[in-house]
C-alpha cells in the first residue's frame, strides 16, 4: 500500500483546497468506481433479470458479479448477500422481514448504550409492533467499554443487534467479548446482527468467524456510490425470513390472489434493484482488494489518531471524548468537546479554513446526552488522510479556539 499514490486515485479529494476529516460519515470516491458507473451508464446499460436481449444480459451478468465481488470481501456465499441501499435499509429490512414475524410480549432484543440511531430506532419500533423489550448492554464511560455483554444475555433475549464499533468511540469491544456474546446469544436460540458500518473501510470483515446471521454496513462509507448497502444474512437465517417488500423480480409466480417468493436475495430486493450502486460498489471493493494492506492502512490510521490526540491533548479546554490509549493503537476517529465553545462553532469556524469535520450528536444522541454532553466535535480519517492535513487541522483548531476567547473577551 503506497498511501501518497492511493490519494492521487481520489480525484474530489485533489482538486479542492480541502481537508477532509468527516470519513465517518461518508469516504470519498476513487476515479475506479467513478469509471465503474460511467461505464455502465454510458457503455452497457439496461436493467437485471428479465432483458432478453444483449444490454440487459450484461446488466445482469455485472450485477450479479457485484454480489459475488461482495460476497468474497466478507467470506459470505453469494446467495447470502442482499444489496440495500445502506445500513439504514438493512437494519430496516431485518427489522420487517424477521423481527417482527418472531418477536412477541416478553421477548428482549439485546443492544449497547452506544448504538447509532440506525440501530436503535428500529427496535424501538419492532418493540412497540411487538411488545417486546429493549434492553442495554451498559458502556463504562470512563474506560469507554461495554461491561460484561454476555451477562445481558436471558432466555428471553431473541435478538442481539450491536455495532462492531462506535461511530462516536471507536472500539467499544473488551478483546474476546463479542466472540462470547455471539456464542452466548446462539445457545438460548437469539439471532445476532453486526452493524459493520463503522469498520468496514479499516479492517477486513469475515462473517463465518464473526458468526453472525446479520451484517450490515454502507457502500458510501466504503468509498462506493450513495444509495449501496449490503445485508449478509446467513442461509440459515433467510429461511425464516418473509419479503421486506413486494412486487416485480421477486415472485416465482404470481396468481391473483397470491404469489410464491423466489428464494435468495431476490425475495429481498423487490421491483428494479439499485444496479449502478452495486456494480459501483464492487468496483470500489475491488479498488480496496487490489490496493490496500489492511495492516498497513490500520497502523496508518492510527498514526494518525495518534497524532490527534497529542495534539489535542496539549489544548487546555479540550477533553477528548473516548478511550484515548485504544484509540491511539486501533482508531480511525477521536471525538472531542472545548469546554465553552459549541461543536457547531468549532465545526463552522474550520469549514471557512477548508476543514471538513463532524459536530453534534452524531446520530448517537442518547449516548452523547448519557456522556454527559449535548454536542461533540468528531475528526475521522480515512486511507487518503496525511500527517500534515492533521497538523493543519491541529493548527487551526488552536486559532480557532483562540479567536472564539478573543470574541468572547470583547463582548
Ligand atoms: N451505523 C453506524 C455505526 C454508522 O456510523 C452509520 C452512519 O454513520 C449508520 C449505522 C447509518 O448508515 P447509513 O446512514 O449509511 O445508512
Amino acid at each position: 500500500m503506497n498511501q501518497p499514490t492511493l490519494r492521487k486515485d481520489f480525484p474530489l479529494i485533489n482538486r479542492l483546497p480541502l481537508v477532509y476529516l468527516d470519513n465517518a460519515a461518508t469516504a470519498h470516491k476513487p476515479q475506479a468506481m467513478i469509471d465503474a458507473l460511467q461505464h455502465f451508464y454510458a457503455d452497457s446499460y439496461g436493467t437485471v433479470h428479465r432483458g432478453l436481449y444483449a444490454l440487459g444480459e450484461q446488466a445482469t451478468s455485472s450485477y450479479e458479479q457485484a454480489r459475488a465481488t461482495v460476497a468474497q470481501f466478507i467470506n459470505a456465499a453469494t446467495e447470502e448477500i442482499i444489496f440495500t441501499k445502506g445500513t439504514t435499509e438493512s437494519i430496516n429490512l431485518v427489522a420487517a422481514a424477521w423481527a417482527l414475524y418472531h418477536l412477541k410480549a416478553g421477548d428482549e432484543i439485546l443492544l449497547t448504550e452506544v448504538e447509532h440511531h440506525a440501530n436503535l430506532l428500529p427496535w424501538q419500533w419492532v418493540a412497540e409492533q411487538t411488545g417486546a423489550q429493549l434492553v442495554f448492554i451498559p458502556l463504562d464511560g470512563k474506560n469507554y467499554v461495554l461491561q460484561n455483554p454476555a451477562a445481558y444475555v436471558s432466555s428471553k433475549t431473541k435478538l442481539v443487534a450491536v455495532t462492531l464499533s462506535s461511530n462516536v468511540l471507536g472500539p467499544v469491544w473488551a478483546a474476546g467479548d463479542l466472540a462470547v456474546l455471539t456464542q452466548r446469544a446462539h445457545e438460548v436460540g437469539a439471532v445476532v446482527l453486526f452493524d459493520a458500518a463503522q469498520v468496514v473501510s479499516h479492517a477486513p470483515i469475515d462473517v463465518r468467524s464473526l458468526k453472525a446471521d446479520f451484517v450490515v454496513f454502507s457502500g458510501h462509507k466504503l468509498f462506493g456510490p450513495t444509495g449501496s448497502g449490503v445485508l449478509y444474512a446467513s442461509r440459515s437465517v433467510q429461511g425464516a425470513m418473509h419479503p421486506y417488500q413486494r412486487g416485480g423480480s421477486m415472485v416465482y409466480e404470481a396468481w391473483f390472489d397470491h404469489a410464491i417468493w423466489q428464494d435468495g436475495p431476490q425475495k429481498f430486493e423487490a421491483g428494479t434493484p439499485l444496479i449502478a450502486e452495486a456494480i459501483g460498489l464492487a468496483a470500489s471493493v475491488a479498488y480496496l482488494q487490489k490496493n490496500i494492506d489492511w495492516d498497513l492502512l490500520h497502523k496508518h490510521e492510527a498514526a494518525l489518531c495518534r497524532e490527534l490526540i497529542k495534539g489535542l491533548k496539549t489544548m487546555p479546554r479540550v477533553t477528548i471524548v473516548g478511550n484515548r490509549e485504544r484509540l491511539a493503537t486501533e482508531g480511525h476517529l477521536v471525538s472531542f468537546v472545548v469546554q465553552g465553545i459549541h461543536a457547531h462553532d468549532i465545526a463552522g469556524m474550520l469549514s471557512n479554513k477548508g476543514i471538513a469535520v463532524r459536530a453534534g450528536h452524531l446520530c448517537a444522541q442518547p449516548l452523547v446526552r448519557a456522556l454527559g454532553h449535548e454536542s461533540l466535535v468528531r475528526v475521522s480519517v480515512a486511507l487518503y488522510n496525511t500527517t500534515a492535513e492533521i497538523e493543519l487541522f491541529l493548527r487551526e483548531l488552536e486559532n480557532t479556539i483562540a479567536l472564539f476567547n478573543q470574541l468572547v473577551e470583547q463582548s
